[in-house]
């Protein structure tokens, strides 16, 4: 290593857990404007700039399949995907990527390839011949994971630089002879050695992990890479973005993103996670390219992902309030609850309440209840609330003529609460604007708020009220914020819930569409309840809600599933092995289960979860008690057993309840 590029790494100056970047992240926090990324070449396909947001996804057959690697990419581009990503974890899968490049072009696709590369430097110099795209894990490209707490001088950092700079700059020289795009893709879990001992795995350590790999392509005038933030935690995800842009705005970069929840798991739970944390971006205008990362066939994945994209097609800042300032009242780097007033149980220190909508039933009996989380038991005369029951229903101008929970409040219709309800325990009235002058300053009541229409200032005089925000522009989240920051100037610590009704009659395109929304303000902070409405059942609205409470980790209602899309590294069968752990555990209310393919990401997500199930060798699993490997080694056929007596072990299993 040369002295000049020594001293490269020196004067690059890393980024220090307390710099925060100057830059904003956004142009304004109060108008959705794209992040102005350079425009990257992947093959044919171009990203960036402004392009359309590309959809990818990855394949999960071994990738010495030669047939089966062609058919699943077949699949997955008959349904739309722009760039298909395959692992080669050695040598021998980075050579057949020739084979299925080929084999490919044979029948008329010609989609860019892009090998998945963790550990081998070499199998990613031998793919850089024959794909449009490499992509590396800071985190393990050229280190030998020890999984080890070590300790690191400022020498021995920068020695580590340096050997870094040495592996990968060979790889960066083809990639540029080739033409071919690089993604520097970290990844929350698999943060090298180096970055956890300064930054832990912190956002801030995500970043600085791409930074090392960024500014060595920079240094050898290497431009086609995209970069990537991924994690399962849709916060810790949401927020690594944001400063890694923020930090290239910094540096004068701007290189194309890619979006993705890693681990988001399966069906509902996975899109509506995948559609907060990706959603949350695009919202912000960041976002090229997005893959909705599922444990389920990879061609199913790209649907999902183009139905959330949709939502900003047509996206436009019909109502722009200029704000005093382009400042938000909170950081966007740090998660911390808006501090509102608790009235009633909302609010406060409570955790996020669910609505539900009875208005539009003529006659309301019982059963309806079971929608939304409540069943009555005829022969025990009472009801069972589940852990996802709403907390308020709606009823307009109806009545309810049997008795309810006791858990559950009643929103009705001012003018009918005034004439019928008035004393009823339990029934809270909702206002409209022009009914505001009707009621006592001190009264509790709700009111329907529109974002950017209705004025703040009227709230001064009421402490009690508790607003239901709402907008039918397409632009709600910088409304919603600007409600947020008028707020804050006014020192009104008003209860608020966000309001959402996406347009649409298509159940999963309301479940991504709400998810974004509500999502994004969510992460900010903001919002102490949850109102979805729309023409879909019941019980999926309900899911929804809590689903959205449980993706940004504000309510926990079920146990989280934090399981790979799986690959070609895949070790088991990983939608068949998640059903399998779904089954006998999905009654354990909070509890955290990591299910991983293989060793990549494992230890690094297990920080995340409870408990882990992860893919070591055919046939063979390691259960984790948190980051701690407990047993080595399963038998796959005793692992599910082993990993529930696991959990009994350390209390936290309970038999599921029968009703
Ligand atoms: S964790 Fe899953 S998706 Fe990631 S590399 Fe391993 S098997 Fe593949």
């Amino acid at each position: 290593m040369c002295l000049v590029n020594c001293l490269f790494l020196l004067l690059v100056k890393p980024i220090l857990m307390t710099d925060f970047p100057k830059s904003p992240y956004c142009k304004s926090y109060y108008k959705r404007e794209r992040f102005e990324t350079s425009e990257v070449s992947i093959g044919q396909v171009k990203l960036g700039g402004k392009e359309p947001i590309r959809v990818q996804s990855m394949t999960t057959v071994d990738t010495m399949d030669t047939k089966g690697s062609v058919e699943e990419s077949i699949r997955m581009i008959d349904a739309g995907c722009e760039i298909v990503r395959l692992t080669a974890p050695s040598k021998k899968e980075a050579f057949n990527l020739q084979v299925i490049k080929s084999e490919l072009v044979s029948k008329g696709y010609n989609t860019p390839l892009v090998a998945d590369i963790h550990f081998t430097p070499n199998a990613a110099e031998i793919a850089a011949d024959y794909v449009e795209k490499v992509r590396v894990n800071p985190g393990n490209y050229a280190d030998k994971k020890k999984f080890e707490e070590l300790t690191y001088t400022d020498d021995s950092y920068t020695k580590e630089l340096i050997r870094i700079e040495e592996k990968f700059t060979p790889l960066v020289l083809k990639c540029k002879a080739n033409t071919v795009a690089i993604r520097v893709g970290t990844n929350h879990g698999s943060l090298s050695d180096r970055i956890l001992s300064r930054y832990g795995d912190t956002p801030m350590g995500m970043v600085e992990s791409a930074m090392e790999f960024l500014r060595i392509c920079v240094k050898n005038n290497f431009h086609n890479v995209v970069l990537s933030m991924k994690a399962s935690n849709t916060i810790v995800m949401v927020q690594a973005y944001r400063l890694l842009v923020a930090t290239m705005k910094d540096n004068n970069m701007n290189f194309p993103l890619h979006l993705g929840v890693t681990e988001a798991g399966d069906g509902e739970d996975g899109r509506i996670k995948s559609a907060v944390g990706i959603g949350a971006l695009l919202e912000d205008g960041i976002g090229d390219t997005i893959r909705v990362s599922l444990t389920e066939k990879p061609e199913a994945e790209i649907p999902v992902a183009k139905k959330l994209i949709e939502k900003f097609e047509s996206y436009s800042n019909d109502f722009f309030i200029n704000p005093t300032n382009n400042n938000v009242p909170y950081s966007p780097y740090n998660f911390s609850k808006r501090e509102s007033k608790e009235i009633k149980g909302i609010g406060g220190h409570s955790p996020p309440i669910v609505f539900s909508d009875l208005s539009t039933e003529n006659n309301i009996k019982p059963a309806h209840l079971y929608g939304f989380g409540y069943n009555y038991s005829i022969p025990l005369d009472k009801w069972n609330i589940s852990d996802a029951a709403a907390d308020i229903v709606y009823i307009g101008n109806k009545t309810i003529d049997f008795e309810i929970p006791g858990t559950l409040k009643v929103l009705v219709d001012f003018e009918h609460w005034h004439e019928n309800l008035i004393n009823r325990d339990g029934y809270f009235p909702l206002l409209s604007q022009n009914e505001l002058s009707k009621i006592n300053n001190t009264d509790v009541f709700f009111v329907k708020h529109q974002a950017g229409e209705d004025k703040i200032t009227q709230y001064i005089n009421h402490p009690n009220a508790i607003l239901i925000l709402d907008s039918s522009r397409s632009n709600k989240t910088h409304l919603f914020r600007s409600v947020y920051q008028e707020m804050e100037e006014l020192g009104l610590s008003n209860p608020v819930i966000l309001k959402d009704q996406p347009l649409t009659d298509d159940s999963e395109t309301f479940q991504l569409w709400a998810s974004s929304s509500l999502g994004s303000i969510l992460i900010d902070g903001f919002g102490d309840g949850v109102w979805l409405s729309g023409n879909h059942p019941i019980k999926l609205i309900n899911s929804t809600s809590f689903g959205i409470l449980q993706a940004t980790r504000l309510r926990i209602s079920k146990t989280e599933y934090i399981s790979c899309p799986s690959c070609g590294r895949t070790l088991f069968d990983l939608q068949e092995t998640t059903a399998k752990i779904r089954n006998k555990t999905a009654h354990l209310k909070g509890l955290k289960i990591g299910i991983m393919g293989c060793i990549v990401n494992g230890p690094g997500e297990m920080a995340d979860a409870d408990y882990g199930y992860v893919g070591t060798g055919p046939g063979k699993i390691h259960l984790y008690k948190e980051k701690t490997v407990v047993r080595k080694n399963v038998s796959e056929e005793d692992a599910v057993e082993a990993l529930i007596d696991l959990i009994r072990e350390n209390g936290d299993w309970a038999e599921p309840k029968t009703s």
